[in-house]
């Protein structure tokens, strides 16, 4: 559908068509039109915005419309888009070269400070990719405890290699079941899928086949099934439970490292993982991704160990400078507080705006993360998320855009709010979801 009734003169009106164009143009050589499928906006329905810039806060689309960004690229842009301290690194480092394949001092100088900020990480390998550094991740906790099985839990999202594309079986304990064709079901009989902050079910696969378990991997605060926040219970038990049998605890915090504190969701849980692993933030938008952890582990890694990993891009010049630049900013005095403040302002008045209009919506946030939801409750795992009214959530999603804002484009999704996020911004924004809800009731 063309939505031609926004603009008023005729140059743009030939305008409005331009991301529509792009993406009939785009549906020809690339599958579905996108590099990554949640672009397509297949949840929500509608023509994705192309876009040609961003700056701060915000990101112009195709048309030259401006929105609000609450994307920000999935996380990297933490300290708002284009920061020109961030765009001077890149093109220092530019200037020297853009790959060599051989060490370089920066590579040392990121590892050790990504290391003072998470201090359960001894050892560090960079990588280029989320889905390298929980596939590597997994591959060495394997390694190191000889076992092949693994527990992830429902929902949350550690990229795409075959192990960990897998659904919940039939039964509690039954293998996992491929969640993309292509996947040899042979991969996935290794997977065992548990539900999130599901306390028992977590000793009960322990009890029968703990000494069997490798790892267990975990989004420490969910960001792939909208935000969901684990109790303290759940987190606890998995320390304690892990370390009983000799599995390896794998934090995934690619989303939520650097994002919903300084030093990712271990800090906020008082928890050491065994592994930890990183992506989104540290690239400060760059393809930069990590893994790193107890010495002990990662020295099992290939030239050390017999655990086999490598990268011809790995620790990126470019993008470890844009990475570098990024971790200096968000240490600044005052970074997270700024953060938080924002995040909470929106949270808040989001709630209050639903609740005026009588909308039953909950919106909740952790440092610069937060979830929206159509539900009068926070979800506790994916089913609950499941059951919010996905719906209500396209039409608000909708609204949004049409008015300048632009969450991530599927009710399962958390967003993200940067540093130069203004309270004024944020209030913009509040306005615009109460004309939404208005509009709903
Ligand atoms: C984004 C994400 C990944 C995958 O990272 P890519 O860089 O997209 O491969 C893995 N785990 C979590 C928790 C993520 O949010």
């Amino acid at each position: 559908m063309l939505k031609f009734h926004f603009y008023s003169i005729n140059r743009k009106i030939i305008m409005a068509n331009r991301n529509e164009q792009l993406f009939e143009r785009a549906k020809k050589i690339i599958p579905g039109g996108v590099n990554s499928p949640v672009r397509a906006f297949g949840s929500v329905g509608g023509v994705p915005r192309f876009i040609k810039k961003a700056q701060g806060a915000y990101v112009w689309d195709e048309n030259g419309q401006r929105y609000i960004d609450y994307v920000g690229s999935w996380g990297p842009a933490i300290v708002g888009h284009a920061h020109p301290e961030v765009i001077e690194a890149v093109r220092e480092a530019a200037l020297d070269g853009l790959s060599f394949g051989a060490p370089t001092e920066a590579e040392i100088v990121i590892a050790e400070a990504i290391a003072q900020i998470m201090p359960s990480v001894e050892r560090l390998r960079l990588v280029s990719s989320g889905t390298e550094a929980t596939m590597s991740a997994i591959r060495l906790a394997r390694g190191y405890t000889g076992r092949d099985k693994i527990v992830k839990f429902e929902g949350c999202y550690h990229g795409h290699s075959d192990s960990l594309l897998v659904k919940a079986g039939s039964g509690l304990l039954t293998f996992a079941n491929p969640s993309s064709a292509g996947v040899p079901a042979d991969f996935t009989q290794h997977t065992i899928v548990l539900p999130y902050n599901d306390v028992g079910s977590l000793k009960t696969c322990f009890e029968q086949l703990g000494e069997q378990i490798a790892c267990v991997i975990l989004e420490p605060i969910a960001g792939n099934m909208n935000l969901v926040k684990p109790s303290q219970e759940f987190v606890h038990t998995l320390r304690q439970i892990t370390t009983q049998h000799g599995s390896v605890l794998i934090y995934d915090e690619v989303m939520t490292g650097f994002r919903v504190a300084l030093g990712g969701a271990q800090s906020v849980h008082g928890i050491t993982p065994d592994l930890t692993t990183m992506g989104k933030v540290i690239g400060g938008g760059m393809p930069l991704a990590a893994f790193g952890g107890k010495k002990e582990i990662m020295d099992c890694i290939s030239p050390l160990g017999a655990v086999y990993q490598a990268g011809t891009l790995s620790g990126n010049p470019v993008a470890v400078a844009a990475g570098l630049k990024t971790l200096e900013i968000i240490q600044r005095t005052g970074f997270y507080e700024h953060l938080t403040a924002r995040t909470e302002q929106l949270a808040n008045g989001i709630n209050q705006a639903a609740k005026q209009a009588g909308i039953t919506f909950t919106a909740d946030s952790i440092g610069g993360m937060f979830g929206f939801y159509f539900a009068d409750h926070a979800p506790q795992n994916y089913s609950d998320m499941a059951a919010s009214n996905i719906a209500a959530f396209k039409t608000f999603f909708h609204g949004l855009l049409e008015r300048g804002v632009a969450l991530g484009p599927s009710a399962y999704e958390a967003s993200f709010m940067s540093a130069a996020h203004t309270a004024e911004l944020v209030d913009e924004t509040i306005a615009m979801a109460a004309e939404v809800f208005a509009q709903m009731a």
